[in-house]
C-alpha cells in the first residue's frame, strides 16, 4: 500500500470504503497471540462487523510486511503483548503505513501512555475491559474517519490546491531530505526554478480560469520530464520547482531543462484557443552552488533572471558573480537615465532580402547602449529595465527620430528606396502620444511613411485588442506598414489577427533554427505560411543563419528573409558600405 496523497479527494465525502455499516472490518493486530486475535474477532462479530480477517503479528517489521500486502482498515497495537515502547511504535507504524490508523489496545488504564500514543499519531486508546464490540467497531470506524480528515488537512497544507503538486512548504522539506541524502551520499542535487513567460498577460487578456488551466497542463508537461523519485513544486504564480536528485553532473540537469522546454513547446489546446507557452529556467547544483535550500532556491531564481534576460524560453545555470548582477543592475537603471542626454544610444542595422528577387528591400534599426565602461550594451540588457521604469517611452522616440533620419538620408543621396522597421514595445504601443510621436517624427525628417514599419509583437496586440485595432487602423492611414514581430512565441493564433490591419509577419528564429532537420518546425512554418499568405501578409523569417535554410525558406515561398546569413546588425557606416547602393559620383 504506498501513500499517494496526490490522489487523495479534498473535498469531504463519507467514509464508504468497508464502511457501510454492515461491512466487515479487516484489521491487523501487532502484538498478542491467538487467544487475543479471538477475542478481537467476536468483539467485531458482536459488533456487527464479523466476517472480515483479523490477522495477528508480533513484530513491527512483520506488521509492516502485512499491511504492504494486504487493505487493512486499522491496526490494532496491543500493548499487554506488544514488548516495545508504545509511543515510539506508535511513530514507526505512522511513518510507514501512514495511511492506516492506530487504535492502542491496552488492559492498563495508564492516562500518560494513553496521550504519549495520541501524541505520536494514535487515533484512540482502548482500555479492554468492559470493552463492547459496539464500542471497538465504533472506535474503529471514528479512528479511520478521524484519519482521512487527517490526510485531507495535510493535503491541504503541503500540496497546492491547484495542481495538486507539493507546495512551498513540502518543497522545503523535500529540499531539506534531499540535501541530507546526498550529503551521505556524496552526490548531486539540482535545483531547477522555472517560470512561465509573459504568462501575466495570459492571465489578464484570457482570464483567470483560463490562465489557471494552462498552469495544470504546464504542470502536467513538466511531471512528465523528471523522475517519480524526484520532486516537483508549486512555489506559487508560474513559478515551479523540481528538486532532481542523485543527478552524475550538470549535463543531467541541462538534459531535464531541455525536456521541458521541449515539452512546453507544443501547442496547447485549452476551450478552442491554441496557446503558445515558454518558460525559462534557472538552475542550481548542490552541492558548487548552495550548501543550504535557501541559497540554492537564490540561486537559480538569480539564474532564471537571466535566462529571461537572455530572451526567455531558454535555461541557465547559476555561476558565481550572477549575484553581482542585482547590484548591476540598479547601476544600469542610474546610467541609463543619463544615457540619452549623453548621446550613448545608436542604432544598427541589420537588411531583410526579398527571396524572389534577391534585392535588399528593408533593414530593422536595433538599438544599442554605448557605456562609458561596461562597452556595447545589448537591448536585451536594457530594454526590460527601460520597460519597467518608463524611460522606454523617450529611448522608443529617439531610436525612432533616428531611425527616419538615416533612412532619409540614403534615400536622398540616390538609393532605391527601403522600408526601415523599427520595434515598438508594448508600453510605447499603446502610450497615448505615440500616434502624435509617429506623425510628427515622419513630418520632421520628411520620410515618406510608406517606408516605415513598425514592429509590434503580438502580445502587445492582445493586451487591449480594441484599443489597438483602433491604433493601428490609423497608423495604416497615414501609410505605416505593421509587422507582427517574433511570432509563435506569444500565445495567439492567427486567427486572432484577423481583424488588424497587418503587413508584415516576422517568424520567430526559434522556428527558423532547426528548419532544415526538425520536420516539426518545418511544419509549423509552412502553416504559418500558408495562413499569413491568405490574409495577404508578408512573411519574414527572423535569424536565417545558413545557406541551407535560406533555400529551404524561399523553396515552401517565405516572402523574405533576415539574419546572419546576410550580415548581423551594422553600424551605420558598415551598412551603408555593404548594403546601401548609391549612385556612382561622377569625377570631373
Ligand atoms: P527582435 O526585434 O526580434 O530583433 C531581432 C534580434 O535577433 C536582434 O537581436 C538581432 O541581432 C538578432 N538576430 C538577427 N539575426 C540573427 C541570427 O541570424 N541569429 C541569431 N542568433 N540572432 C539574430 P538584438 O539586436 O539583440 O535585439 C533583441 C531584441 O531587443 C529585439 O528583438 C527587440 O525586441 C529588442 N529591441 C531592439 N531594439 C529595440 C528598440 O529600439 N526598441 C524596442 N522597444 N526594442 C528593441
Ligand atoms: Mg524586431
Ligand atoms: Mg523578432
Amino acid at each position: 500500500m504506498v501513500t499517494n496523497v496526490k490522489n487523495l479527494h479534498l473535498s469531504p465525502e463519507p467514509v464508504t470504503s468497508t464502511a457501510g455499516h454492515d461491512a466487515c472490518l479487516t484489521l491487523l493486530l501487532v502484538g498478542g497471540g491467538p487467544d487475543d486475535r479471538h477475542v478481537v474477532e467476536n468483539l467485531l462479530a458482536d459488533g456487527g462487523a464479523g466476517g472480515g480477517a483479523v490477522d495477528c503479528v508480533s513484530q513491527l517489521a512483520d506488521a509492516v510486511r502485512a499491511a504492504k500486502e494486504n487493505a487493512y482498515d486499522a491496526v490494532l497495537l496491543n500493548v499487554d503483548t506488544y514488548k516495545g515502547p508504545s509511543a515510539k511504535s506508535v511513530n514507526t507504524i505512522n511513518e510507514l503505513l501512514d495511511e492506516i490508523p492506530i487504535l492502542i489496545l491496552s488492559s492498563h488504564d495508564d492516562y500518560q501512555m494513553a496521550m504519549d500514543a495520541l501524541g505520536a499519531g494514535a487515533q484512540d486508546f482502548l482500555h479492554r475491559s468492559n470493552l463492547t464490540g459496539t464500542a471497538l467497531v465504533r472506535a474503529v470506524r471514528y479512528a479511520i474517519e478521524r484519519k482521512r480528515t487527517e490526510q485531507r488537512l495535510q493535503a491541504l497544507l503541503s500540496y497546492d490546491s491547484l495542481t495538486q503538486l507539493p507546495n512551498r512548504e513540502l518543497l522545503l522539506d523535500r529540499l531539506t531530505q534531499a540535501i541530507a541524502v546526498a550529503t551521505r551520499q556524496q552526490s548531486m542535487v539540482a535545483l531547477l526554478l522555472l517560470d512561465l513567460d509573459r504568462f501575466k498577460l495570459v492571465n489578464d487578456t484570457l482570464g483567470h480560469a483560463f490562465g489557471d488551466k494552462l498552469l495544470c497542463e504546464v504542470a502536467a508537461r513538466t511531471q512528465t520530464c523528471i523522475r517519480e523519485s524526484d520532486t516537483l513544486a508549486r512555489l506559487g504564480g508560474d513559478e515551479f520547482v523540481a528538486v532532481l536528485t542523485n543527478i552524475k553532473g550538470a549535463q543531467d540537469a541541462a538534459k531535464v531543462a531541455n525536456k521541458i522546454i521541449r515539452e512546453m513547446s507544443a501547442p496547447i489546446v485549452i476551450e478552442g484557443h491554441e496557446v503558445f507557452v515558454t518558460a525559462s529556467i534557472g538552475i542550481s547544483l548542490f552541492p558548487n552552488d548552495g550548501l543550504d535550500k535557501n541559497a540554492l532556491i537564490t540561486n537559480a531564481d538569480v539564474a532564471m533572471y537571466r535566462a529571461k534576460e537572455e530572451g526567455r524560453n531558454h535555461f541557465q545555470f547559476y555561476t558565481f558573480g550572477m549575484n553581482a548582477t542585482t547590484v548591476e543592475r540598479l547601476t544600469l537603471e542610474n546610467d541609463l537615465r543619463r544615457a540619452l542626454e549623453r548621446d550613448e544610444l545608436l542604432l544598427h542595422y541589420q537588411p531583410q532580402m526579398d527571396c524572389k528577387t534577391d534585392e535588399i528591400v528593408g533593414f530593422e534599426a536595433l538599438v544599442r547602449w554605448q557605456h562609458p565602461e561596461l562597452g556595447l550594451v545589448p537591448p536585451a540588457r536594457f530594454i526590460p529595465i527601460a520597460e519597467e521604469n518608463g524611460l522606454i517611452v523617450q529611448i522608443g522616440e529617439w531610436v525612432l527620430k533616428e531611425a527616419c533620419r538615416q533612412n532619409k538620408v540614403w534615400i536622398d543621396a540616390g538609393s532605391k528606396p527601403m522600408t526601415v522597421s523599427v520595434n515598438l514595445s508594448s508600453r510605447q504601443f499603446h502610450q497615448e502620444s505615440m500616434l502624435k510621436t509617429v506623425t510628427d517624427t515622419l513630418a520632421k525628417s520628411s520620410l515618406d511613411a510608406k517606408h516605415l514599419a513598425l514592429e509590434i509583437t503580438e502580445s502587445s496586440l492582445m493586451h487591449d485588442p480594441d484599443d489597438a485595432v483602433v491604433t493601428l487602423c490609423l497608423l495604416h492611414n497615414m501609410g505605416v506598414s505593421i509587422s507582427i514581430d517574433d511570432f509563435g512565441t506569444g500565445y495567439s493564433s492567427l486567427g486572432h489577427l484577423k481583424r488588424f490591419p497587418l503587413d508584415f509577419l516576422k517568424i520567430d528564429r526559434a522556428f527558423v533554427n532547426d528548419i532544415t532537420d526538425n520536420p516539426e518546425d518545418a511544419a509549423i512554418v509552412r502553416a504559418i505560411l500558408a495562413m499569413a499568405h491568405s490574409l495577404r501578409l508578408r512573411v519574414v523569417a527572423e535569424g536565417v543563419e545558413t545557406e541551407r535554410q535560406f533555400h529551404f525558406l524561399r523553396e515552401i515561398g517565405c516572402d523574405e528573409i533576415q539574419g546572419y546569413y546576410l550580415a548581423k546588425p551594422l553600424p551605420a557606416a558598415e551598412f551603408e558600405k555593404q548594403f546601401v547602393k548609391l549612385p556612382k559620383v561622377k569625377v570631373g
